[in-house]
């Protein structure tokens, strides 16, 4: 999962030519729809996948709406989502924080999610067995939370995320086979999303993963090494806990 780094309240921002700032709060809270794209691009923060134009639903509430009202319109409560981690997840009817079963659980602004998980052959996604156990915890917690494991059967019929990043893995396979110009396998990501996917099976070329991280809006730069090919580093390392 693509670690982002979300703009705060106060930062300046250009949408369709305008200098805007960001606010505390959007009342009602789709009006935070551009600002949210214009920072973390057109992509489900969860299982990245690359929202249709016509999505109108992309204001993801981290904390759920229906049990947190308060949260409703605050800006730090925002990602961007799709209809499959909000509704198909066990978000829609859990409270993480409140939800022993949730609390702690990693989220891409604040932890270096792209660690969290690997990426296998298939667009297979699995938690990271090598992180620390409190780590590994709290991975797994978001990997529940939006029910990011689902797979062929375990799958409602309208999820069609497992398929889409087997589609992605396939793609950014052909073209590591054909070796692509770096500029055809980034445009091609942008398109089709799943970044996770691409950064995963382009590991030994460093200069399509510079180009992934610095041209999906909002990727957390901090997250990855230059000096060693872009590999994920810890994104909280004085939480000696959860480094993650
Ligand atoms: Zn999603």
């Amino acid at each position: 999962m693509r670690p982002v780094s979300k703009f705060k309240p106060g930062d300046t921002i250009e949408i369709e030519g305008c200098t805007e700032q960001i606010k505390e709060e959007y009342d009602p809270y789709r009006d935070a729809r551009k600002p949210l794209i214009e920072n973390l691009g057109r992509y489900c923060s969860y299982c990245e996948t690359n929202l249709p134009l016509y999505a109108h639903n992309e204001v993801e509430h981290i904390v759920p709406k229906k049990r947190h009202p308060e949260s409703e319109t605050k800006w730090e409560n925002f990602l961007v989502g799709c209809n499959a981690c909000n509704n198909n997840g066990a978000k829609a009817e859990k409270s993480i924080i409140a939800d022993p079963e949730y609390i702690g659980a990693h989220l891409p602004h604040l932890n270096n999610t792209f660690l969290s998980f690997k990426y296998e052959e298939g667009g297979f996604v699995k938690v990271n067995d090598d992180l620390p156990e409190e780590s590994k915890k709290h991975a797994k917690r978001l990997f529940n939370l939006v029910k990011l494991g689902a797979y062929g059967s375990t799958a409602t019929p309208a999820d069609n995320r497992w398929k889409n990043r087997m589609e992605a893995w396939n793609l950014a396979n052909r073209h590591l086979n054909k070796t692509s110009d770096v500029d055809t396998i980034v445009d091609l990501a942008k398109g089709y999303g799943y970044w996770s996917v691409w950064f995963t099976v382009f590991k030994e070329y460093p200069e399509v993963r510079k180009e992934l991280i610095e041209r999906f809006p909002g990727t957390a730069q901090e997250c990855f090494d230059p000096e060693n090919g872009y590999e994920p580093i810890h994104r909280n390392p004085d939480n000696a806990s959860d480094p993650v």
